[in-house]
């Protein structure tokens, strides 16, 4: 309907499978930890929204003046608005780099590098399918990308997924498994890593077309493999004795950035409250893309203090509702502002900052309360003791294990949690989490 936004789950929703996802006007989704198999297990279908109120705002002038601010950042940064950036490009130009860097996920993350990258890249896919600008409400930026028919192209996390993590180098299959999982609500993320799981276990990954077919069984549960895939590869795994094969954190499929490659990611991933997410903290913006400054992605020295900072920045932008891309731009001291000029009630930087620690403290501590500790902030085995793909120019070994513990306990301390990575109470009670 004109002017009405639309949340809805899919079959895979309405089934419960353990990764389904809750689509938003069929073309963005929220795709991670199973959001959609809750609105299913409560019946709920989807949620339209319309209407014509306005927000008031306490001061319109300083609101106008950020705004064109931000405006100014947004053009004048290169991951944005260079001539590969996200809004020229879209988030598939990551496929490219993370290739280059020798960070990509292929195989189940068994290597790092896939050579037929340039078969399935941003530029391919405008080839095949044309390319325009799509954006979520209101967004100068707009990155998501749309096909000359109005489909959603694969974004990054996607193609990499549907494609190198499954040895799947059929740039047509992968378009059209990302469309399905966007039309059976199924993250595809998760089930990217979860096939991957299945083909390492076989020693055989599936082909293009079996991986289309795999989306439309596990979204309907079909008895057999997609039945038992929808539980997703932590679960899998483990009923079929591989658990070493689930590439997962806290049972969450990680996403398409090697942590071998990105030291500062490996412990992001690592001690993100929800699991396997990049999106928690993103060191990828300095480790790789140098923003605001580079750092040494293959050394942990630093990493905890950044993890930390990073985090409470993301769970501040989220609670604001900001686009975590805004950040490359215009960063936490426009958020301030924006809310100060919103609300009337004066924010800086650091008080967000202290909202955003409060917020992962909170959530830390409900993930204690149900049993999550020290044993759950861990990546899977493999990368400590497989190497990537290295070549003459550049070595990626296993990543440091006791350098990466070392750093895992200065990141507790800072975070304000004991040794087993649970909120001290003195903690809690001054960061106002309070219980
Ligand atoms: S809000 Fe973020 S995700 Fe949505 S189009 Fe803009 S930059 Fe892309």
């Amino acid at each position: 309907e004109r002017g009405a936004s639309i949340l809805c789950i899919g079959p895979a929703g309405e089934r419960m499978v353990s990764f389904a996802s809750v689509s938003m006007d069929g073309h963005t989704n929220f795709g991670r930890g199973g959001g959609g198999a809750v609105w299913g297990s409560k019946n709920l279908k989807a949620i339209v929204v319309k209407g014509r109120g306005k927000v008031d705002v306490a001061d319109c002038d300083s609101l106008n003046k950020v705004q064109s601010d931000i405006m100014k950042m947004l053009n004048a940064s290169p991951f944005l608005s260079g001539k590969s950036g996200l809004i020229n490009t879209g988030t598939l130009a990551l496929l490219d780099l993370t290739d280059f860097r020798r960070m990509m996920p292929v195989r189940n993350f068994s290597a790092t590098w896939f050579p037929e990258t340039g078969k399935i890249n941003a530029q391919e896919m405008k080839k095949i399918y044309g390319r325009r600008n799509y954006g979520c409400y209101g967004c100068p930026v707009k990155c998501k990308k749309f096909d000359l028919k109005g489909n959603p192209l694969p974004e990054f996390q996607s193609a990499s997924h549907l494609g190198p993590l499954n040895d799947n180098d059929d740039i047509r299959s992968i378009y059209e498994a990302n469309l399905l999982c966007n039309d059976m609500g199924l993250d595809t993320i998760s089930f990217g890593g979860t096939m991957a799981c299945y083909g390492e276990f076989r020693q055989k990954f599936v082909t293009g077309s079996q991986l289309v077919s795999f989306v439309r069984k596990i979204a309907m549960k079909e008895k057999g493999d997609g039945e038992s895939l929808a539980e997703g590869s932590a679960r899998w795994a483990e009923f079929n004795g591989c658990k070493e094969l689930s590439m997962t954190v806290k049972g969450l499929e990680l996403p398409a950035y090697d942590p071998r490659g990105a030291y500062g990611m490996a412990l992001g991933y690592a001690v993100s409250n929800r699991g396997g997410c990049h999106l928690r903290s993103y060191p990828v913006r300095h480790e790789i893309l140098r923003r605001p400054v580079a750092t040494n992605r293959f050394s942990f020295e630093g990493k905890a203090r950044i993890i930390k900072i990073e985090e409470d920045e993301n769970a501040s932008a989220d609670s604001l509702l900001v686009c975590k891309f805004l950040l490359y731009g215009a960063g936490i001291e426009e958020c301030a502002r924006g809310l100060t000029s919103v609300t009337g009630i004066s924010y800086d930087a650091q008080d967000l900052l202290r909202i955003g620690s409060r917020i992962v403290l909170l959530e830390r501590w409900i993930n204690a309360e149900n049993g999550f500790s020290k044993k759950d902030d861990k990546l899977p085995k493999r990368f400590f003791n497989e190497p990537g793909s290295s070549d003459d120019r550049l070595e990626i070994p296993p990543l440091p294990e006791e350098e990466f513990e070392l750093t895992l306990q200065k990141y507790y301390k800072i975070r304000g949690c004991n040794e087993n990575g649970v909120p001290r109470d003195e903690m809690m009670d001054s960061s106002g989490a309070g219980k």
